[in-house]
């Protein structure tokens, strides 16, 4: 299993980072795209990857960094005549979510047919602690709190990811979370590399870990993480200060 990171930024990020969005590659080859932002188009082709080289996605929550390139991978799958529906794993409600708030005034209609997410993709819903296999690799949901408002809190759902046999090392990617220590501390043991969302603005949004919190994390664990969704030029070295380090646009790692 391969975990290449097409894009290592944040939402308002440049070309020179991309939107953090990863490909899973199986060991047969076939490619299941950790979520779908609005640069997908040009952070896949710039890793030489075609939407037809994609069997899955899988989505971890709704801002658009993370599902504005949906409308474009919906269409050019539908209107090719030699793809099939890529599979679509992502949690229940959100799933439900994603169609009737965010997609379905682009998608809901073609010349003479009303459509569904179902028309599109191969929806393959989970639940909120549950797992999905794809291509015998196993993904473990793990509910982060990322926007909270105390009326309707917003969730993204990170992924814990093993080999299906469990031979190879798992690893975890948080996708977008607040400073969650109990939480990392609990997931971090079942897994041999943590990749953290990492905000390295000088002001803390509060919705994603900041790098100066992300500090204080105990030697052992920040030895194994590597930090992403980071600001343009980070004024600070994470491996001075411990971390595994920054993860790089097209790095890949190999499990
Ligand atoms: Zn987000």
């Amino acid at each position: 299993m391969k975990i290449k990171f097409i894009g290592v930024g944040s939402a308002f990020t440049t070309s020179e980072y991309y939107q953090s969005n990863m490909l899973i590659s199986a060991a047969n080859g076939k490619h299941l795209l950790l979520d779908c932002g609005t640069d997908i188009r040009f952070s896949l082709s710039e890793g030489n990857i075609h939407n037809e080289h994609i069997d899955a996605v899988y989505i971890s929550h709704l801002h658009s960094d993370h599902i504005g390139g949906m409308e474009w991978m919906a269409f050019k799958s539908y209107f090719d005549p030699n793809r099939r529906r890529p599979r679509l794993f992502m949690e229940n409600h959100l799933m439900h979510d994603m169609w009737n708030y965010s997609l379905k005034g682009g998608l809901g209609c073609i010349e003479g047919k009303g459509m569904h997410l179902t028309d599109y993709f191969d929806c393959k819903p989970a639940d909120e602690q549950g797992d999905f296999l794809w291509e015998n690799i196993r993904f473990s949901l793990v509910k982060m709190p990322h926007v909270i408002t105390g009326y309707k809190n917003f969730y993204s759902y990170g992924l814990l990811i093993q080999d299906a046999d469990k031979k190879g090392p798992a690893a975890f990617i948080t996708t977008d979370t607040q400073f969650e220590p109990h939480l990392i501390d609990i997931i971090s043991k079942k897994a041999e590399v943590v990749f953290h969302d990492c905000e390295t603005a000088s002001f803390k949004s509060i919705v994603h870990a900041h790098y100066d919190d992300l500090c204080t994390l105990p030697p052992e664990l920040k030895k194994k993480m590597w930090l992403y969704h980071y600001q343009p030029h980070p004024a600070v070295q994470a491996d001075h200060d411990g971390f595994a380090g920054f993860v790089k646009k097209g790095q890949e790692f190999v499990f």
